[in-house]
């Protein structure tokens, strides 16, 4: 089964200047054996070089911040229509799980998976394992049905502006648009989700896009038999873990990244290790509370390096 593209790309240069974004012509893409297409970033250029040794577990160190707060504030803007879309996944259902997913408790703030992100530091220490959904917003096609970059951006500043939601430099925001909803910078072609930063209002916001992956199974869903019985929601758990783990570990595109430009999920990209089930058939590799999940793996930033589902566990390939 073909399946699609990595869920991460980003292609925002820098933290302050979204106007020096990259042009899409530098994406290039790569086989990585599978028949998939991975697309990876042109290796940035820049950043200030810390001190910071070079590591020797398959990631380098530029320079940049990563996110220390405990927790990072999980900031959710459903976009669209999430209670009776044109999919069974664009509904409250798929709002719950999240909300669950993501929830002060029993979710992945604190997981011994979430927890793989502090083998990230920088100057000021290690990245955290934690983070946890505090505010949740709507917004009702305020752009439309197709969206740019720019657009996201927009949809963030705005529910800070009006105060929807809290100004949080410490925040990651995540506007997760419903199936029938177009991201034309290539949700479903190029990618399934990303993350950057910008100043936004003077400060430094950390945000993310996620569609609903119903919109495209066969690129950004790695099964629709899912555990949770919501194909668009499970799907959307994996991309939406991924980006959170990025976002920690490198949130302004300049701290941790291997010499392809891949962050530290992307070198995780569909893999799953060892699951229970089979997969295409409810298959999980997580358990979070009650919730079974099937999320990608995160690349561990000791011991070598590799791919594991928990902090400090064996290392898989797949
Ligand atoms: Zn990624």
């Amino acid at each position: 089964m073909r399946k699609g593209w990595v869920t991460l790309v980003v292609m925002v240069g820098s933290v302050a200047t979204l106007s020096a974004q990259i042009s899409k012509e530098a994406i290039h893409l790569t086989p990585n054996g599978k028949g998939w297409g991975v697309e990876t970033e042109v290796p940035r250029e820049g950043g200030t070089f810390g001190n910071k040794p070079a590591t020797t577990n398959g990631i380098g160190y530029h320079g940049g911040p990563v996110m220390h707060a405990n927790p990072v504030n999980v900031y959710f803007i459903w976009y669209g229509n999430w209670t009776n879309g044109p999919k069974p996944s664009d509904s409250q259902t798929t709002v719950n799980l999240m909300d669950a997913l993501f929830g002060p408790t029993r979710g992945i703030g604190g997981s011994s998976y979430f927890k793989i992100n502090t083998t990230y530091s920088d100057m000021a220490g290690y990245a955290t394992g934690n983070i946890a959904l505090l505010t949740s917003s709507t917004n009702h096609y305020s752009r439309g049905k197709q969206l740019a970059d720019s657009d996201i951006q927009n949809i963030v500043s705005s529910a800070i502006s009006s105060r929807a939601l809290p100004r949080d430099a410490n925040g990651l925001y995540y506007v997760l648009t419903s199936s029938d909803v177009a991201e034309t910078s290539g949700f479903c072609t190029k990618y399934c989700g990303w993350h950057t930063s910008s100043t936004i209002g003077g400060t430094n916001i950390k945000f993310a896009f996620v569609g609903n992956p119903d919109r495209c199974p066969s690129a950004c869903e790695m099964q629709i038999v899912s555990p949770n019985g919501d194909s668009g929601a499970d799907g959307m758990a994996s991309i939406m873990v991924h980006e959170a783990s990025e976002a920690v570990t490198d949130p302004d595109l300049n701290a941790w990244y291997d010499s392809l430009g891949n962050e530290s999920a992307d070198k995780c990209a569909w893999k799953f290790g060892p699951v229970t089930g089979t997969l295409g058939h409810g298959a999980y590799n997580q358990t979070f509370g009650t919730y079974n999940w099937l999320i990608q793996m995160q690349w561990e930033n000791s011991r070598g390096g590799g791919c594991d589902k928990a902090l400090g566990g064996k290392f898989y390939l797949q």
